[in-house]
Order: structure tokens, then C-alpha cells, then sequence
């Protein structure tokens, strides 16, 4: 399978901008070429130069830990850049179509709309995994990428790895691994895989484990061919200095995200099960993620009434697969506690 031949012809021929920085070879200490402020910047720490578009030491310390080399590795502005990119380089709009496993994160099918690119959705089973024969019967000869979400949000369950492997097996375009639960998972993660499957992309995040939603780093992990394409459309200095300084020292404090990961997960196994007594709860869904599923008498109600207390949880009554479902963000034992007396207080 050729991943060159996937892309759109227009990224195909393009000439992607090249930065002040990729001009020259050498040491140099006078820099006059990239029109900044050359005296520096109004903060205590100096910003005033333009960022390594590459973002090579901050992906040198994460290949330290995730055994992935710099070539496999992509950075964007959250997952959700990677997501977007992937359609601008590779979905035709007005022509191409991907296909999306409902319930799952809704940002696949925006970037897909924003980009003009059908969607063909094939619900999961109502065991929450995939339908193989419903996902056959939606490729055909304009299918660019498959978004499989594992652990999925919002059902928080890891997706059967023997069924991604028929998928990646049988299908001709992009497999896109969404990961961003991977932490909370007992299932493996498929970034070691890349080397078997070259059409494989996997999504991962500094917003869920490490902590770092107000960052926005994503990552993707494919093909150094992908890789390629993807930094050939992305805009040049799409992470910030601050944003690779500031992962750098995070990714010092390994130790902390894997306590708080351990905790989060005890937690969930802890908060499931005191929800599972309250009369008012119908099902908890086992979740691999950092959230729980769970079908409520009146999830409109009982949303409406936890926000009158200060407490937002996510209301997918409205979701396919999810009617009636509330998704709760499992917090600190603290803050679970606050939301089950909430929950406790409620009149039936
Ligand atoms: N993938 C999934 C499955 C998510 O749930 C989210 C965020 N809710 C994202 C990706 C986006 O993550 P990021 O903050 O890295 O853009």
C-alpha cells in the first residue's frame, strides 16, 4: 500500500513554506533573518525567537519514553490539529469519505464537515464494539481514513484489538487509532505496531493523563511517510516555545502522572460501584477511560438538578447508543464524594 498515493494531489505537488531557520547550515549567533524583535521580550523569559518547527527536542524526549523514533512522531495544537490535518491532507472534498464508529468524539465528524468530506457512520454493536460487516459494506474506492476511538469516548470502552487488526488488515487507506484514554486502559497500546501496519496512525494526548488540557499538545505517531505529509501541511511553528518548554519539564514528572493515573483508576473502579447502589442508576457501563457511563432514571433531570448544585457532568441522553446516559469525568475522591451525596440527596 502506497501512503504517497493516498494524499491529495495538491499536497502531493506542494511546496511547503520554508522557514528562515531551514535556509541556512551552520553555527550562527546574529540572527537577521526572521524579521523578530532582536532585543528580546517584555516577560522574564525571552520568547522573542521563533520556535524549532520540528519541535525535535521535545519529540526526542517523548520517543524516550513511548520507544517511538522523531521520524514516527507529529505534534499539533491538541489531537484535534492531527485530526483536521489528516482530512486537509488526504480527504478530497466534495469526493472523499471516511468512516466514523458512532458514539464516539464528535470532532471527527466536524473536522470531516469543516473539510467538506462525507461521513459514512457505522454504529457500534450494542455491546459498544465494532461492526466488521457494516464496515466493509461502507468502504469503497473514495474511503481515506477510519477513525476507531479506544478506549471510546464516550463509552469508555476499549475497542477488541483482534478486531482493529481485521480492520487494519483489509482496509486500503488510514486507520486512525484514536488513543487519548490509553493511560487508564488495560489494553495495550498500538504505537509499537507501527512498523507492521504502515497505514496505521495513533492519536494520543497531554490532555488526559498528563494533565495538560490547557497546553493543547497532540500526538500522532504513524509512517515517517505520513509523518512527512503531515508536517509538509501543517502551519510552520504550529507549537509554541512556551508550550515545548513547558512539556519538556512535564515530561520530567513522569513519577506524578503515573500516581495520579493509578488513583484515577482506582477511583473509577470505587465511584462505579457506589454508583451502581443508588436506586436512581440503571447500568455502569465498565469503563477503561478516566470517565464512567451510566443510565439514569431521568438524565435530563437529574443534569439539570447536579448543575442547580454546582456540579456539571456531561448530559449524551441525546447520543445514539447513549439514551438516557449521563458521562462522568471521574475527579478527585474529594470532588466524587460531593458529586454522590449530590446524586444521593436527589428526590426519585
Ligand atoms: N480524542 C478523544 C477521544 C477525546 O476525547 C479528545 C478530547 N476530549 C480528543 C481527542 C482531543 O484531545 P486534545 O485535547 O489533544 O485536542
Amino acid at each position: 500500500m502506497d501512503i504517497k498515493n493516498l494524499q491529495r494531489e495538491n499536497i502531493k505537488n506542494l511546496r511547503p513554506y520554508s522557514t528562515a531557520r531551514d535556509e541556512y547550515k551552520g553555527q550562527a549567533s546574529v540572527f537577521l533573518d526572521a524579521n523578530e524583535n532582536s532585543f528580546g521580550s517584555p516577560l522574564p523569559e525571552n520568547f522573542n525567537r521563533y520556535p524549532d518547527p520540528l519541535q525535535l527536542d521535545l519529540k526526542d524526549a517523548i520517543s524516550k519514553i513511548k520507544g517511538v523514533p522523531i521520524e514516527n512522531t507529529f505534534l499539533g495544537n491538541g489531537s484535534d490539529e492531527a485530526i483536521d490535518l489528516l482530512f486537509r491532507a488526504f480527504c478530497n472534498p466534495g469526493k472523499d469519505n471516511v468512516i466514523i464508529l458512532p458514539p464516539t468524539y464528535g470532532m471527527y465528524e466536524v473536522s470531516a464537515n469543516i473539510n467538506d468530506v462525507e461521513i459514512r457512520k457505522v454504529n457500534l454493536l450494542p455491546n459498544f464494539q465494532l461492526d466488521l460487516e457494516g464496515i466493509a459494506e461502507a468502504i469503497d474506492a473514495n474511503t481515506k481514513l477510519i477513525f476507531i476511538c479506544s478506549p471510546n469516548n464516550p463509552t469508555g470502552n476499549s475497542i477488541i484489538r483482534t478486531d482493529i487488526e481485521t480492520v487494519l488488515a483489509n482496509f486500503n487507506g488510514l486507520v486512525i487509532i484514536d488513543e487519548a484514554y490509553i493511560n487508564f486502559a488495560k489494553q495495550r497500546t498500538f504505537i509499537q505496531e507501527l512498523t507492521e501496519y504502515p497505514q496505521l496512525v495513533v492519536l494520543q494526548t497531554f490532555s488526559k493523563a498528563w494533565g495538560l488540557a490547557g497546553l493543547r499538545l497532540g500526538m500522532a505517531f504513524a509512517s515517517s511517510i505520513t509523518i512527512d505529509i503531515l508536517n509538509k501541511v501543517k502551519a510552520p511553528y504550529n507549537i509554541s516555545q512556551s508550550t515545548q518548554d513547558l512539556a519538556l519539564a512535564a515530561l520530567q514528572n513522569i513519577g506524578q502522572v503515573n500516581e495520579w493515573i493509578k488513583i484515577t483508576v482506582a477511583e473509577r473502579e470505587l465511584l462505579s460501584k457506589q454508583l451502581l447502589e443508588l436506586p436512581m442508576i440503571r447500568k455502569v457501563y465498565p469503563s477503561d477511560a478516566n470517565f464512567i457511563l451510566a443510565e439514569v432514571d431521568d438524565a435530563n433531570g437529574t443534569y439539570d438538578a447536579l448543575v442547580e448544585q454546582g456540579i456539571i457532568v456531561r448530559n449524551r441522553a441525546k447520543i445514539t447508543l447513549c439514551e438516557g446516559c449521563l458521562r462522568i469525568t471521574v475527579g478527585t475522591p474529594a470532588e466524587n464524594s460531593i458529586l454522590l451525596s449530590a446524586l444521593k440527596s436527589l428526590k426519585p
